[in-house]
């Protein structure tokens, strides 16, 4: 999952990057509205934390000029005073949900980690497809009830696939999910990830959790268990 972060303050915004980054995440920064507007609007992004106190562009036309363009991935918002009029301004501009400041860094991994089930149609941080079940709060997997040891990456793109079950998801957009701007791309590698997921996860080809497109891509085969 690829997120944004447009936020003024250095140290928050690197203790976000930092943490993100740990929790699974890939993370693209912006320090002030004008970069952040680029960013939100040219960058793939699965979801996008704005800071409203921005210098250059403010965080409320970010989003307003997010929204116009019609981007639909959702945006967590934070508010440097406890004013509920800042909230309500956000939220009336296209943002999905906000955290005061001082927050804690588990309640925007909570946050953001709701919206991204919420946008992918969950209403449980359990994914369960099927013999395929993940946890996104535990970053465990699971088959007919057994655990399955995935790497990082081998993870983010089981979280992706299974986020949109039943989309298909080019190897494009994957890549571009699973690598920053500044990162070098090779969307061979994905081919090989894929293929040793599969191998992990069914390793005796009988489940079939993950179909192949011709030319289109991917998607997670198994019907979901539980929807929102
Ligand atoms: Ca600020």
């Amino acid at each position: 999952m690829r997120v944004l972060i447009v936020e003024d303050e250095v140290a928050l915004r690197d203790s976000l990057k930092g943490k993100l980054a740990e929790a699974g995440f890939t993370v693209d920064v912006a320090a002030d509205g004008e970069e952040g507007l680029f960013a939100a609007l040219e960058f793939p992004l699965d979801v996008a934390i704005v800071d409203l106190g921005l210098p250059k562009v403010s965080g409320l036309e970010v989003i307003r000029r997010v929204r116009e363009q019609r981007k639909s991935y959702p945006i967590l918002i934070l508010t440097a005073r406890d004013r509920w009029q800042d909230k309500v301004e956000g939220l009336q501009a296209g943002a999905d949900d906000y955290v005061a400041k001082p927050f804690h860094f588990e309640e925007v991994l909570a946050r953001v980690q709701a919206l991204l089930r919420r946008s992918g149609g969950w209403a449980s941080p359990e994914l369960a497809c099927g013999a395929v079940s993940l946890d996104t709060r535990a970053q465990t997997v699971k088959v007919n009830g057994a655990p399955v040891e995935l790497t990082t990456f081998e993870y983010r793109i089981l979280e992706h696939l299974m986020l949109r079950a039943g989309e298909v998801i080019s190897k494009t957009e994957l890549t571009e999910r699973l690598y920053d701007e500044e990162s070098e791309r090779d969307s061979n590698v994905i081919e090989v990830l894929v293929g040793r997921l599969r191998r992990k996860l069914d390793p005796q080809d009988s489940v079939k959790p993950i179909e192949t497109l011709r030319g289109r891509g991917y998607r997670f085969a198994l019907a979901r268990s539980s929807t929102a």
